[in-house]
């Protein structure tokens, strides 16, 4: 369906914005609930799936509105169970979410940018241009698509959503909340929040306003380095967006929110597989309670980057564990499909 002029995408507006319409038009504002529940309880694709509405009201609704939702384009199944789809946006751009299957719970990794802007070095979607932010119910569809993706092949529900995809979810923040709004509210998945992971580079303003927001997600930041000079040449954001910045944000944050922050650590040969790193780690870890996951890199094809050996990641996990912290060692998922974390860059 392509939208006119004067066809405007109904998912951009609140229940409130639908009943002013119905009764705009003469008709009860009670319509709008049910529409709304179609819109996004039932995802329904299409006017016409709205069976309880009379037909010259579905035929109001087609004259004033589309309903844009995604296309799962491509799927492919790694031989670990993991999914990669490739999403079509209704303006023809493409972005990649995962599904990941584990014995106790099926992770959705959705995306909420088409490319970035951040420019991590060791990170493929960092290779493409930020073309713009997702809206939220292209946040919100990819949840559904892979919610009946889980139901569909491994017979059981969807535990948890991480946003972890392509792009930075900080950056994107209005669209980011409304789509979890959407996602835990009854009206929508009534998912639970504490099961939804947002991570970011660690934009320190930001973390700021999800505190000063009283959010009830959890939040998992990508150090990579606890050193600034390390941390700046892989990540450019942290030039402007200091270690010191960042600490101070995520005691603000854990005043206010009371749960540890989860740190991504990738520990690369040659940049910080030394004790020196590790202990900048262990130090950086006592600004608030946290866990660490170091989780393995995926190699995104120029080779500047290379795994560290496994005795420096024992390294890391016996400092960190002998001091308390909670350390796992994350084994990736959906390589051979490019699925893993950093691989997201649209091969097709
Ligand atoms: N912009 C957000 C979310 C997207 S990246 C963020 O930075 O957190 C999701 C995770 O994958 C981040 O921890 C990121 O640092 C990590 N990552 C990026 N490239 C990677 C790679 N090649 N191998 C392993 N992890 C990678």
């Amino acid at each position: 369906m392509v939208s006119t002029a004067t066809q405007r995408d109904i998912r951009k507006l609140s229940l409130e914005d639908l009943k002013t319409f119905f009764v705009e038009q003469g008709d009860k504002p009670f319509r709008a609930q049910q529409v709304y529940e179609w819109l996004w309880k039932k995802s329904a694709k299409d006017f016409d799936q709205m069976t309880n509405l009379s037909l010259p009201t579905r035929e109001l609704l087609k004259a004033h509105f589309v309903i844009n939702h995604i296309r799962v384009d491509q799927m492919q199944r790694s031989v670990d169970g993991t999914i990669k789809n490739a999403v079509k946006l209704h303006d023809g751009l493409i972005v990649e979410s995962v599904l990941i299957p584990k014995e106790k719970r099926i992770t959705a990794c959705v995306s909420s940018q088409v490319g970035c802007s951040l420019d991590c070095k060791f990170c493929a979607t960092a290779r493409l241009k930020r073309m713009r932010n997702l809206n939220a119910d292209e946040i919100y569809d990819q949840v559904v698509a892979i919610q009946q993706q889980s139901e569909l092949f491994f017979g059981r529900p969807l535990t948890n959503i991480v946003f972890m995809g392509m792009g930075e979810p900080l950056l994107n923040y209005a669209n980011v909340i409304e789509a979890i709004d959407k996602i835990t509210s009854p009206k929508g998945l009534n998912m639970a929040p504490k099961r939804i992971t947002v991570s970011t580079v660690g934009i320190a303003k930001m973390i700021k306003k999800m505190a000063d927001d009283e959010v009830k997600f959890n939040l998992a930041v990508s150090l990579h380095d606890a050193i600034n000079e390390t941390r700046s040449a892989i990540m450019p954001i942290n030039e402007s967006n200091s270690l010191e910045e960042l600490a101070e944000a995520l005691k603000y944050w854990y005043a206010k929110r009371k749960r540890k922050v989860t740190y991504e650590y990738v520990v690369w040969k040659g940049i910080n597989d030394t004790r020196t790193h590790a202990e900048a780690l262990l130090k950086y870890c006592q600004h608030v309670p946290c866990k660490v996951n170091l989780i393995e890199y995926n190699p995104i094809d120029d080779g500047a980057f290379q795994q560290a050996s496994d005795e420096a990641l024992r390294m890391y996990q016996e400092l960190l564990e002998g001091h308390g912290i909670t350390t796992r060692i994350r084994k990736s998922r959906g390589k051979d499909i490019d699925a893993a974390c950093g691989q997201l860059a649209n091969k097709s």
